[in-house]
């Protein structure tokens, strides 16, 4: 069964499924968040457990606007690992699963905007939740004033979208774009993706967090030592940064390295897709001297004629960036229905 979308409504819903938590936003026609519900996503328990979870979010969200189902235009969402945009299926995504024998089988191709639309009623769009925050950018956020924006999403993994010629580029099954396995380094770093030297094993968190162990092991009188109380494990992100704000060499050497390969990472995204912008997500963009250095890398890694009319800028969506861009992906697969 094909639900359609209603053309003329004036909300629709946007839904940020994420491996732990599943958000839904209600938005309307003057890209304003009208109601909203946010729940466990379920996500270890199989399909019908999280369709299930994610329904229940969508309807408590209408419920929040003062609003009933009928009124929903159609519903977008934003979902993490390869989302087949034209199927509705998840080709593969890690964060979800369900046990089997006491054996855990990640989702592979497991229709599901399929099963939301028949749970519902109501039209339902998925795609992947890099390339739903670059189309939040795009349309609401940092890029609104470009028509060819690429954006990276820093964090445990690094996702990315590219905006080209104003339309998301997803590729013939909903993959592209995954600027966070390019290759930086043949044969370098093993990746969790299985291959090596991808720019996510050199820029992830985790990343981040094994420079900083060999870091501060060659530097016993690195502040970080008294900051995790002499035990690595406790390192985070966030406690580099303090330390880099602080002016420890060694911290800011982290990140320093990072955005260098970051740079690297930027650039090949610079020379493939030509962006007017660079648009950067997640919260370890912040850290000291991280874009700094990722700057000075695109300098020495662009071509230099694309380089110039490039800017490198954060993202400017936040914590909304996964709902509001699942709200724009329902509204232009509305308009092209
Ligand atoms: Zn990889």
């Amino acid at each position: 069964m094909t639900v359609a979308p209603k053309r003329h409504a004036r909300y629709v819903v946007g839904v940020d499924l994420g491996g732990t938590n599943v958000r839904a936003a209600v938005v309307d026609i003057d890209e304003k968040i009208v109601g909203q519900a946010r729940a466990a996503s379920d996500a270890r328990n199989g399909a019908a457990a999280v369709v299930a979870a994610l329904a229940r979010t969508v309807r408590e969200a209408i419920i929040d606007a003062g609003l009933t189902i009928d009124l929903i235009g159609a519903v977008g969402m934003a979902v993490p690992g390869h989302i087949d945009t034209y199927s509705g299926e998840i080709r593969w995504s890690p964060n979800f699963g369900e046990y089997t024998d006491g054996k855990f089988d990640i989702f592979l191709h497991v229709p599901f905007a399929g099963p939301v639309s028949e749970e519902l009623g109501l039209a339902a769009y998925a795609g992947n939740d890099a390339n739903v925050a670059a189309l939040g950018e795009f349309r609401y956020g940092a890029g609104r004033e470009v028509s060819d924006l690429v954006m990276f999403t820093l964090g445990t993994g690094i996702g990315s979208g590219v905006v080209s010629q104003g339309r998301l580029v997803v590729g013939s099954t909903g993959g592209a774009s995954e600027l966070g396995h390019v290759i930086i380094l043949a044969g370098g770093r093993q990746c969790g993706c299985g291959t090596f030297g991808c720019l996510e094993a050199y820029c992830g968190t985790s990343a981040i967090l094994e420079r900083a162990h060999r870091a501060i092991e060659r530097n016993t009188e690195s502040s970080l030592w008294s900051r995790i109380e002499g035990d690595k494990t406790t390192l985070t992100p966030k406690l580099i940064d303090e330390a880099a704000r602080e002016g420890d060499v060694v911290a800011l050497s982290v990140f320093e390295e990072t955005g260098y390969y970051l740079g690297i990472g930027i650039a090949n995204a610079i020379s493939i897709f030509n962006p007017s912008l660079v648009v950067l997500g997640g919260g370890i963009r912040k850290a000291t001297g991280l874009m700094a250095a990722a700057e000075r890398s695109v300098a020495r890694h662009a071509v230099h004629s694309m380089r110039t009319t490039c800017r490198i800028v954060e993202a400017a969506l936040g914590e909304d960036a996964g709902v509001m861009g699942a709200a724009e992906l329902a509204w232009s697969k509305m308009g092209s229905a």
